[in-house]
């Protein structure tokens, strides 16, 4: 009989998170008592999600599985595997250690605030356009420097975008696209990057949410504690 094929969302947990200055990495700081990480899985253990991968630091694999994956219930949490050296290491690590996928999620486990509805509109957005990314339009200005100090450019603001994740594939061109960038060498901060470098498929922009912060410097654990108490606010008035 022939297999189905699945939607599996890779959770990448295989940070060091330097930036937080803090003794433990910043996706097992807790947040109202609850570890970071536990909240995405959470938010993938209740979405149409078939499978997650969780990608945790080498030598984190057993902490996780014991005190995130068991502890909560997150019985979606079939395979944990240890991540790489930069972030596109663990994500092709998770992209080997999926099994029949049709379409894959990537997701920062550092970004708590996944909703059901972003992860309903990035499987939609896959299978519509093979490659889709969460995120919102920038606020700010950007400039681009000239790595001297000076500023070489000013982009258009409303065509610039802050993107986020889940970004979203079909699995056979993601993992064809994460193959050529091991083979050929380079590197990429998403995973549209390598998309976008070594596939002649659009990436597609879709609306994120402002909310959906990564947790990256002591100032983000700050904004975090104040948008948890509105997420858990909402999710308590759903059910
Ligand atoms: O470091 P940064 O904030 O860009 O990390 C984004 C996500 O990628 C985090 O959830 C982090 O744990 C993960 N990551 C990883 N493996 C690495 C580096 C980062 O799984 N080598």
């Amino acid at each position: 009989m022939k297999k189905e094929k699945k939607v599996t969302a890779i959770v990448l947990a295989g940070g060091q998170g330097h930036r937080m200055q803090t003794a433990i990495p910043k996706q097992y700081l807790l947040l109202e008592g609850k570890p970071i990480l536990y909240y995405s899985l959470m938010a993938f253990e209740k979405s149409q999600v078939d499978e997650i991968v969780l990608v945790t630091g080498e030598g984190e694999e057993e902490y996780c599985r014991e005190e995130i994956v068991n502890r909560y219930g997150i019985s979606k949490a079939a395979v944990i595997i240890k991540g790489g050296q930069e972030r596109y290491h663990s994500v092709y690590a998770g992209l080997k250690a999926c099994r029949d996928c049709e379409t894959v999620l990537i997701h920062d486990g550092a970004r708590p605030f996944l909703t059901e509805e972003m992860i309903e509109r990035s499987i939609e957005g896959a299978r519509k356009y093979q490659a889709c990314i969460l995120g919102m339009p920038v606020k700010d200005t950007i400039k681009i420097s000239d790595g001297n100090g000076y500023v070489e450019a000013t982009p258009e603001r409303d065509r610039v975008w802050m993107v986020q994740t889940p970004q979203s594939f079909s699995y056979s061109l993601v993992y064809s696209a994460y193959q050529r960038l091991m083979e050929e060498g380079g590197q990429v901060t998403d995973d549209a990057m390598a998309v976008e470098r070594f596939s002649g498929v659009y990436v597609r922009l879709l609306e994120g949410s402002y909310k959906n912060i990564k947790i990256t410097t002591p100032e983000d654990l700050l904004a975090a504690e104040q948008l948890i108490k509105l997420y858990l606010g909402q999710k308590n008035c759903k059910s």
